[in-house]
């Protein structure tokens, strides 16, 4: 895999507030499957799964799943799940280094279709995928927590089918909800898993990206929204929490690319931030412009740490 490339604006972010929770001590799960907590309450209700460290430099997940553990968090109805997903990529994670570490072979992130049942992959990230598949095929509810490159208000990445975005609503404490990526048959997130991704399902599952990634604010945020999910679900006691976020909700138009080492941001815009006049700019690689598409437009996850070609974010509008 090619070498992240590094600019002024990159370094900018290579801060890591705190060092990664240790999480050798979760490795023997009490499910049969390494680094995976299940607790029943007896009671009826959903089985809920948080997830965390799906990529392995994405340490707040697992400062969240770690004060779960440590308050001995329990479901007063239904099933809860923590699942740290990428422990071997996270025990790699360097704090000098932190952009590097994400996956050992490939993201898995996107191994969650046909390369389940191909014998011949045997990836990392693909035995473990494995591993965990009857946890996911269990879960009623997923909630899957990532973080983003850039700073920024937490965001929700949800499929357009009804029931994902009616429960992204209902966790109003994420400010800002995505839909309308390009859905790649040949790169099946979790999100789409299974029953996640069936329109004739119920399981439903949310991706979060909560904040930047090495922040120290980023596993308040992460772990605010763990509460509210799980509070929501009736798995624990709703509590009175101050006012909730408006929030905005916005669909993919664009995935503007990189295609060379000259690529650099016109300024260091957050995730989320708003151009209202088209044909702004925001970005330059050589002579070449990116300029905002349209009107009243969002940048959404401003990629930072790049391949020489590759994504530099996406551009949305309001759904
Ligand atoms: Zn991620």
């Amino acid at each position: 895999m090619s070498e992240l490339l590094l600019d002024d604006l990159s370094r900018r972010y290579l801060r890591v507030d705190d060092a990664p929770a240790a999480i050798d001590a979760y490795r023997e799960g009490n499910t049969g499957i390494p680094y995976v907590w299940t607790f029943e309450s007896g009671r009826p209700g959903p089985h809920a799964v948080i997830c965390a460290i799906m990529h392995g430099n994405e340490i707040a997940g697992a400062a969240v799943l770690d004060r779960l553990m440590r308050a001995a968090v329990r479901p007063i109805a239904g099933t809860l799940s923590l699942c740290f997903a990428n422990p071997a990529a996270y025990a790699r994670f360097d704090r000098h280094n932190p952009h590097r570490g994400r996956d050992i072979d490939i993201d898995l992130n996107r191994v969650w279709g046909p390369e389940l049942c191909d014998d011949s992959r045997d990836e990392a990230e693909i035995r473990r995928a494995r591993e965990l598949r009857p946890l996911f095929e269990a879960a009623d509810y997923l909630l899957d927590l990532h973080s983003m490159q850039a700073p920024g208000p937490a965001t929700a990445v949800v499929q357009d089918t009804g029931r994902t975005l009616d429960l992204a609503r209902r966790l109003d404490v994420v400010p800002i909800i995505v839909t309308g990526e390009v859905h790649d048959p040949s790169s099946i997130r979790l999100r789409n898993f299974g029953r996640f991704g069936d329109p004739a399902a119920s399981a439903t599952a949310l991706q979060i990206e909560a904040g930047q990634h090495w922040h120290a604010e980023t596993v308040d945020v992460a772990e605010d929204v763990t509460y509210r999910f799980l509070e929501m679900l009736g798995l624990l006691p709703a509590i009175d929490r101050p006012p909730r976020h408006e929030q905005k909700i916005l669909k993919i138009i664009d995935i503007p690319r990189c295609d060379g080492p000259g690529f650099a941001f016109r300024d260091d815009f957050p995730n989320g931030a708003f151009f209202p006049e088209a044909g702004t700019l925001i970005a330059t690689e050589g002579e070449r412009e990116i300029r905002t598409p349209v009107d009243d437009c969002y940048l959404i996850m401003p990629v930072h740490f790049r391949r020489p070609s590759g994504t530099i974010g996406r551009f949305a509008v309001r759904a």
